[in-house]
């Protein structure tokens, strides 16, 4: 019966207080500046955006079909149009 007991306590602990932690407050972080040591959060604006003040990628997180159009993104979006092309071709 042992084995039973130390199942149930395991499923007790979930989630873990440091996880639950984490998900009350939205924090955005940059996808490009994120893989460096500096994990960098967006900063909000006011009209609901989330700027990057390293490289200026935005998001909006309410907003699946925003689109981003900085450097790093514009770049990225190019290269997915050359291959469809490519593909169509
Ligand atoms: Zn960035
Ligand atoms: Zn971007």
């Amino acid at each position: 019966m042992r084995g039973v007991y130390f199942a149930n306590v395991s499923g007790l602990r979930f989630p873990s207080p440091a996880m639950s932690a984490q998900d009350t407050q939205l924090v955005i972080r940059c996808p490009y500046c994120a893989l460096g040591w500096d994990f960098r959060p967006l900063t909000p604006h006011q009209d609901g955006r989330f700027v990057c003040e390293k490289c200026g990628h935005t998001a909006r997180p309410g907003e699946i079909a925003y689109l981003c159009t900085c450097r790093k993104c514009l770049r990225l979006t190019e290269a997915a149009v050359r291959l469809e092309s490519r593909y169509l071709r």
